[in-house]
């Protein structure tokens, strides 16, 4: 097997913007500006900015970064790849002290570019989960604390809270920060992301009841009484996507704030949307990543 490190666009800035262009504007040039894509030249000249191009439509200059994470941004071009790469094809994520070490960057520099990846990992959530024949498991989970509440003796009150929906077989995962178990924070998320067509499989929480009336169906695991895995009626999908999730937010995120969780969140259900078992080895899920980019620039960093 081919070492994924050595490739040249993560070695050198100048085949990191062939890569780029090259995935970004398949149908080659486009000016952000004017969206025009017929006279446009590339900007040759040892003093020029690596990657500029002029518009003779609007007469504006733009690189392939512009409109993108990476724009506004003096890291090179080929590091954003690496970082790509390493968040890529680490399953429990990787901290932002290790990219820091691992890229030779600052910590603050590797804590933006992590960020902004994970940016690029969102989905739009537009499209649902499910659909006919398919199956949908649905469910909870509550790790960590949060932000500036005490720890409490027993109960979750204290720990940040997580609804997931993962399709089973080949299919995706997406996961929402929630505030409580309740019907009317789980229902709408429910409704909102998953065919009606689904069966949707649950565990036995009240919350999920009505369920069964709204979708193809319903059933629900009772994990109490030895139904645990029996026939169809199961969840272990969603909970082996939660083992990898909290393996990564205990060993390697354990400091995420509230506010971001949300990125995190979108970078599990990233890598498990595109993981091997659906065809997806590390090269692709980064170039999936990449595609990601465009329209994603941070507001905050
Ligand atoms: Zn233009």
């Amino acid at each position: 097997m081919a070492n994924a490190l050595t490739a040249l666009h993560l070695q050198n800035e100048d085949a990191a913007f062939a890569y780029v262009e090259a995935r970004l504007w398949p149908n080659g040039p486009t000016c952000p500006h004017c969206g025009g894509v017929e006279r446009i030249s590339r900007m040759g000249g040892k003093a020029t900015r690596k990657g500029l191009h002029k518009c003779y439509h609007c007469r504006k200059q733009f690189t392939v970064r512009q409109g993108t994470i990476f724009e506004s941004s003096h890291v090179p071009l080929n590091v954003w790849l690496q970082a790509i790469f390493l968040i890529a094809s680490s399953k429990k994520g990787i901290s932002s002290h290790q990219l820091q070490r691992t890229l030779g960057v600052t910590l603050k520099t590797a804590w933006f570019l992590s960020h902004r990846v994970r940016e690029a990992m969102s989905d739009n959530g537009l499209d649902m989960l499910g659909g006919e024949g398919k199956v949908v498991e649905v469910d909870e989970t509550f790790f960590g604390r949060l932000d500036d509440v005490p720890q409490a003796r027993g109960g979750f009150t204290h720990k940040k809270k997580v609804l997931s929906l993962v399709e089973r077989g080949t299919g995706r995962a997406r996961s929402v920060k929630i505030e409580a178990v309740t019907m009317g924070e789980i229902l709408p998320i429910v409704r909102a992301n998953i065919a009606r067509e689904t069966h949707i499989m649950t565990d036995e929480h009240p919350v999920y009841k009505k369920l069964g009336l709204e979708f193809a169906a319903h059933s629900a695991v009772f994990h109490g009484v030895g139904e645990y895995a029996r026939g169809k009626a199961h969840t272990n999908t969603i909970e082996g996507f939660f083992s990898i999730f909290k393996r990564g937010m205990r060993g390697v995120y354990q400091h995420c704030r509230e506010k971001h969780l949300h990125r995190y969140l979108a970078e599990f259900d990233f890598r498990y949307s595109n993981r091997i078992a659906t065809g997806c080895d590390d090269v692709e899920r980064a170039d999936r990543m990449l595609r990601g980019v465009v329209g994603k620039r941070l507001k905050y960093a």
